[in-house]
């Protein structure tokens, strides 16, 4: 049995609850999904996830605009990712991807959030260049004046849902200061002329992914998002809310194999009895349990801190995702030693899950920079 006890902290309200035991209902009916073809699983877990109502949660009603419930996001990814790491993927993707405009955008784009809250349209955030990952003040690509609008040229990589995205929020060079405050942000449709899919990228745990290339794709004035110049600080927000659900995702990946390693601890005999007699195996399993409550505690502080109106939540967000990032792939690495030679073959759980951890702690900001950041802040005093 999954611990829900932690639902009865403070950071949560009885809306909280009443949603976590529904997309748990939910999450035990349809998942997980078949991955061998990832483009189709995602397409699908899309439209899944809009007809059921999950989506409305990534991003606001362009109607009645309202600020995005954090805690919501974490809720939900956590429990995605406890089910099935491809089923939080296109959650996620639909929240990031929508993020500027959400947070950023005008009337006109604020339309496209209709079609990602239904799952009618899939979103894709476009930051990442071959030199500019963790640097992302290096962006290369260029966004050239061009009469009425600009002229958008040059590549990105590592862009989830890239091939099957409707639209891409794409950040490029538009001169208007040095480094990072010379980049803008552009909603990009799919298929404009120039715009290709240059490579598919296949990774451990297989989702959509990829680089594409601009070639002189042209784009009107209306597809800067907020201001020319604002780019770097309208990735940044973005990231600022999403970063906590990345730790979220993480927790939900611990928790699942903490509770199959206590299945297995339980059914398991050895030397004449279960493998949860052996107190070497106690003291992992002891230590997993804290590693996840530990993670919880941090993802649903920063969850709850910027739902209470902080305008930043730029270290709680680093804290969370850093530890819950690192602790899961402990944790999950003890689950797949506890599992012995069943750990390790294709098709367990707990191997799914040792591959699925391992992005975490690279993107949207790697292990080391959100350190950076912590100690950033920490020597400022905040
Ligand atoms: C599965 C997956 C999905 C992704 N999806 C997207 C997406 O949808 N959109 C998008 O824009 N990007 C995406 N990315 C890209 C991701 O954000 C980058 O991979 C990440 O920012 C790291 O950049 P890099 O790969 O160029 O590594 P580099 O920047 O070359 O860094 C390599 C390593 O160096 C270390 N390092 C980096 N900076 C420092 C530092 N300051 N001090 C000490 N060590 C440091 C870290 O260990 C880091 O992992 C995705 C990546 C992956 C793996």
């Amino acid at each position: 049995m999954t611990d829900k006890t932690f639902l009865n902290w403070p950071f949560f309200t009885d809306r909280h609850r009443t949603l976590a035991e529904a997309i748990e209902r939910w999450s035990a009916a349809n998942l997980p999904v078949g991955h061998g073809d990832v483009d189709a699983a995602c397409r699908d877990l899309v439209v899944r996830l809009g007809r059921d109502g999950w989506l409305t949660h990534t991003a606001p009603d362009p109607e009645t605009p309202s600020p995005l419930d954090v805690r919501t996001l974490c809720l939900i990814r956590e429990t995605l990712a406890r089910h099935d790491g491809l089923a939080d993927f296109a959650f996620a993707m639909q929240g990031l991807g929508a993020g500027p405009i959400s947070l950023f955008g005008s009337t006109e784009q604020r339309r496209w959030l209709h079609r990602t809250r239904n799952g009618e349209a899939i979103a894709a955030f476009a930051l990442t260049e071959q030199r500019s990952g963790s640097d992302v003040a290096n962006i290369a690509m260029t966004a050239t004046r061009d009469g009425d609008g600009y002229i958008l040229d040059g590549e990105k990589t590592w862009i989830s849902n890239g091939g099957i995205a409707d639209f891409y929020v794409v950040f490029a060079r538009s001169g208007e200061g040095p480094a990072a405050k010379g980049l803008s942000a552009f909603l990009v449709p799919a298929g404009l002329p120039g715009f290709s899919v240059a490579e598919r990228i296949e990774v451990i745990a297989p989702h959509p992914l990829a680089r594409l290339t601009f070639n002189r794709v042209p784009v009107p004035a209306s597809a800067v998002i907020g201001a020319p110049g604002d780019g770097f600080k309208i990735a940044m927000s973005t990231l600022d809310i999403f970063r906590a659900t990345v730790g979220a995702a993480a927790l939900g990946f611990a928790r699942r194999a903490l509770d199959e390693t206590v299945k297995r601890a339980r059914s398991r005999e050895l030397f004449g009895g279960p493998l949860a007699d052996l107190q070497i195996v106690q003291s992992y399993i002891a230590e997993m349990a804290v590693d996840v409550d530990a993670a919880a505690l941090l993802v649903y502080r920063a969850a709850w801190t910027k739902d209470n109106g902080a305008p930043r939540v730029t270290r709680e967000a680093a804290m969370a995702k850093l530890f819950s990032t690192d602790r899961a792939q402990a944790v999950i690495d003890k689950a797949v030693q506890l599992h012995g030679g069943d750990g390790v073959r294709h098709g367990n759980v707990v191997e799914r899950l040792y591959r699925e951890i391992r992005a975490l702690r690279i993107y949207e900001g790697a292990s080391e920079v959100q350190k950076i950041v912590i100690a950033r802040q920490t020597l400022m005093g905040a």
